[in-house]
């Protein structure tokens, strides 16, 4: 189970994303309903969130023109806002879970039982369309949280059920700064427990790479003195191992892109917007803080949809 530390990385993460929200890097008209206090990030941090919250929306937007009738599943979402911008942009979302440890998902639903517009984007407006709420898990027709322990698979497939998931369904499994806080053989069996029970499967990693070298070693630190352990930190050493992971685990391919590649990758006209936002004086943080992330995409994909030519 997680400790409080690692909780507390889902409040970074949130006031992070509301900061360069608030900066006019991206739109997001839910995550003010979640995150009420402002800090404004340094300029690093906010390109950086760009690059990560801009590249998984393309990931994700392109599986799903691919795949049809398909699900998502957010693992370790936080406060994350995926659903309701992916619904705003008029996609139909058949199945959407998120799946975080009952303290961080109890505090959503909560918030989101206060938030009218949270509310709106839930509900279908399909008839029998009702929200059931307990204090840890959230069930509607087409969109689930529910509380569970991503190291424990048999937790996670119990809820997974009360969802309805359907393991014929092409299913995405997105997992954004998540895998690193479970210790190796957890993060492994959990994959490998996807890979073996859902036919078509198409996973979107986002983590921490590089983590060998002098800044990565200062990143490792500032974490652990917050009381952070990065349990998996086997798998972010570098690129290969952060594919590795998914090969052994029953995948057939894997891409990855550090954040530097991304952020070189992403349309220039999108680019060349953020940059205008603020001043940039430290360009080589910010190369700095992009190597040491990683965009990393795997499939399982019998049924030939095209995952393997999924790119941001
Ligand atoms: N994915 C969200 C995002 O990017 O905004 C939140 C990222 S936050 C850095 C990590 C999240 O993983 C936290 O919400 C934490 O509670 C969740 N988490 C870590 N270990 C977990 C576990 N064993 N089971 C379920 N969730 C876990």
């Amino acid at each position: 189970m997680s400790s409080d530390a690692v909780i507390a990385t889902n409040d970074d993460a949130t006031i992070c994303k509301r900061s360069a929200v608030d900066m006019g890097y991206w739109k997001d008209e839910a995550l003010a309903s979640l995150v009420l206090s402002k800090t404004r990030k340094t300029p690093e941090i906010n390109r950086g969130y760009f690059s990560r919250v801009a590249s998984i929306y393309r990931l994700v937007e392109k599986f799903l023109r691919m795949s049809g009738k398909c699900q998502i599943v957010n693992l370790g979402a936080g406060f994350d806002t995926l659903f309701w911008r992916l619904k705003a942009d008029g996609h139909h979302l058949d199945c959407y879970v998120e799946i975080d440890v009952s303290p961080v998902t109890s505090k959503k639903i909560a918030k989101i039982r206060n938030s009218k517009a949270l509310l709106t984007g839930i509900v279908s407006g399909e008839s029998g369309d009702d929200i059931e709420f307990n204090v840890s898990d959230l069930h509607s027709q087409h969109f689930h949280i529910v509380s569970a322990d991503l190291s424990n698979t048999l937790q996670v497939e119990a809820k997974l059920k009360k969802c309805g998931v359907n393991y014929g369904l092409p299913t995405l499994f997105l997992s954004e700064c998540v895998l690193v806080y479970l210790d190796t053989p957890s993060s492994d069996s959990l994959l490998k427990w996807i890979t073996s029970s859902f036919e078509s499967c198409f996973f979107v990693n986002y983590e921490q790479v590089n983590l060998d070298d002098k800044f990565g070693a200062v990143m490792v630190r500032n974490l652990h003195s917050c009381g952070c352990v990065l349990a998996g930190i086997d798998s972010c050493k570098d690129k290969p191992s952060q594919t590795l992971r998914f090969l052994n685990s029953g995948c057939t391919g894997a891409h990855i892109w550090t954040l530097n590649e991304v952020y070189d990758g992403l349309p220039r006209e999108d680019i060349e917007r953020i940059e205008r936002l603020e001043f940039l004086d430290e360009k080589e943080l910010l190369v700095q803080l992009l190597e040491h992330y990683c965009l990393c995409t795997a499939w399982k994909d019998p049924k030939k949809f095209g995952f393997d030519e999924i790119d941001f």
